[in-house]
């Protein structure tokens, strides 16, 4: 038996079968490209070799490797530096105009079979290396996954170095028992996909993918990220039976089902859902959750080749809205960008997507594209349940532009004579420290708030929430982070708007009476989650709650 320690993402206990999927083989196609993309292909090339040698660097650095990998790892750096190898690709991008891809292809196949073909048995072992840096930078610059999941069981709980937040979504529909990954964190968007989905996974887990067998049977105890490979007997009976009495605990969770969601002194806070995809409706509707605070909706744009059409989109938001009545449907508009990347889109390789042109500034700058979005939830609207918010918002000025847009949308229906209501609210989410700050603002201009804690600690503490080595520094009760929440429910309140808060913080236990007791009016919480904390709800009391914070933020503005 070998027991490793991953980061929890979902909690409970999963027993399965090891499935390891391997990296995907990456197909390169001969293209040729046009003089004027050249300088594109070598600033691409440029940048894609600094991000390998950095993701090298880091493997370095923070993975406890033996000495031979390490010595491994900075061969591939050493050759990735190698000043030949940058004069010969750009020279085959420059002069032979081939596209990027197929000039590293070129550049290493020709290597590889010089190395391939010497007797030496030392030299023709190099080749592995050079195959090895090749498709560390090949995945890099194609950002692609083709993973076959046809052979999966339903016992398999997945093995992978890491997952994108579509490939979560498409191994749901698989009916696996879990995830595992070596890398990874916790906040990142495939992490709270899975626990919304309430699908068992652990990820940043060093040493992994060399520690576990095909077929062999793995338990993850989701409850403090402890993996156990091939476990012994008392510890599988052990687990087994831990198993049984969760499954017990959330039959008794369901009991709650039906309870309206008031604290024990009679306060309503509303409990919504936040959903990716659209077959998530079902697990809300299965919680009586009372509507749908977040609709992730770049995840329809994320998986295909094509935006979604306005028809197609109207058609999926029309459903959900219909589902969930009398329950409000939050739609969000896109925000793709940072982690979640979009083919349909061609969005430009940024050097830091995460501060660059992400959310609403996507939607800004693709007005065709954002109308079909605003066009479609207008449209989608026939029952008044529907809302829209958007994502990003970094000032006012960006909600009265968003606003104008819809103005134009609405004047676009009605002159084609397409039905659509009128009314409809609209919301910011506060999730940059600039749209906190300047929520008096903000509130001015929208029907409800909704704060988006995922990015706004991100943001407010430097901290990249998909960077595992930074895990410490992401403090979601950071008092920065609190005095934030604190200001934006003051300035909301003062606007009689109401404001929510739909990160990953409303779906966490122990923040719940901290936030009721700050006067929040909703929470938006993963499907998955949303009993447990209805829990934490009836058992909060606001008024006690509301002193123990007058009490934390008294000694926190207090100078130590
Ligand atoms: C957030 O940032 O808290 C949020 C809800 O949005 P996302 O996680 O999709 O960035
Ligand atoms: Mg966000």
């Amino acid at each position: 038996m070998k027991v490793l320690k991953g980061t929890s993402v979902s909690m409970g206990i999963s027993i399965g079968r090891i499935k390891k999927i391997q990296k995907p083989k990456l197909q390169i196609k001969k293209k040729k490209i046009n003089e004027s993309e050249v300088d594109d292909e070598i600033l691409r090339f440029e940048e894609s070799v600094k991000n390998v040698i950095n993701e090298v660097d880091n493997l370095i650095e923070n993975i406890q490797h033996s000495q031979d990998n390490k010595d491994i790892l900075t061969t591939h750096k050493m050759i990735l530096k190698d000043p030949e190898f940058s004069k010969n690709v750009k020279n085959l991008i420059s002069q032979e105009l081939m596209s990027l891809e197929f000039a590293i292809k070129t550049h290493f196949t020709d290597i590889i079979e010089i190395f391939n073909k010497m007797e030496n048995d030392y030299y023709s072992e190099r080749s592995s290396d050079y195959e090895d840096v090749a498709y560390r930078l090949l995945r890099q610059v194609l950002d692609h996954e083709d993973i076959n999941l046809d052979d999966l069981e339903e016992d398999s709980i997945l093995i992978l170095e890491n997952i994108t937040p579509s490939l979560v979504t498409k191994v749901f529909s698989k009916n696996i028992r879990g995830l595992c990954t070596e890398k990874g964190s916790k906040n990142s968007h495939s992490s709270i996909i899975a626990r919304s989905l309430n699908l068992p996974m652990i990820v940043n887990a060093p040493n992994l993918m060399n520690s576990c067998e095909e077929g062999n049977q793995i338990i993850l105890n989701g409850n403090n990220g402890n993996i156990y490979i091939s476990p012994e007997k008392d510890v599988l009976e052990k687990f087994h039976k831990q198993y049984e009495e969760e499954k017990k605990q959330k039959k008794a969770l369901l009991k709650l089902k039906d309870k309206q969601n008031l604290t024990k002194d009679g306060k309503h806070i509303k409990l919504m859902s936040n959903i990716e995809i659209p077959e998530e409706v079902e697990q809300v509707k299965n919680v009586n959750s009372e509507g749908i605070g977040l609709f992730r909706t770049e995840f329809l744009f994320m998986d295909s080749d094509e935006a979604p059409s306005e028809q197609k989109q109207f058609e999926i938001y029309h459903k959900i809205a219909l589902k969930c009545e009398p329950h409000p449907v939050i739609i969000r508009t896109i925000d793709l960008g940072g982690d979640k990347l979009s083919r349909a889109l061609n969005i430009e390789h940024e050097i830091n997507p995460n501060l660059g042109c992400r959310g609403i500034r996507i939607s800004l700058k693709h007005e065709n594209l954002f109308k079909k979005q605003i066009k479609a939830i207008l449209r989608a609207n026939e029952k008044g349940n529907v809302k829209i918010m958007f994502p990003m918002i970094s000032c006012v000025a960006e909600i009265k532009k968003a606003k104008n847009i819809i103005a134009e949308c609405k004047a676009e229906l009605t002159k084609e004579k397409i039905a659509f209501n009128d009314k409809l609210e609209i919301g910011a989410m506060i999730e940059i420290p600039s749209a906190a700050i300047t929520s008096d603002m903000i509130a001015k201009e929208c029907d409800f708030l909704s704060i988006g804690t995922n990015d706004l600690v991100q943001y407010t503490l430097a901290v990249d929430r998909d960077n595992p080595s930074v895990t410490e520094y992401y403090q979601p009760s950071h008092q920065s982070v609190l005095r934030l929440i604190q200001m934006t429910i003051k300035n909301a309140h003062q606007e009689n708007v109401k404001v929510a808060i739909c990160g990953e913080m409303a779906s966490e236990k122990k923040y719940i009476e901290l936030l009721i007791g700050m006067g929040i009016d909703e929470l938006s919480v993963s499907p998955g989650r949303l009993l447990m904390i209805k829990n934490e709800i009836l058992q909060t009391d606001f008024l006690k709650a509301k002193k123990m914070d007058e009490k934390i933020f008294r000694s926190l503005n207090e100078v130590e």
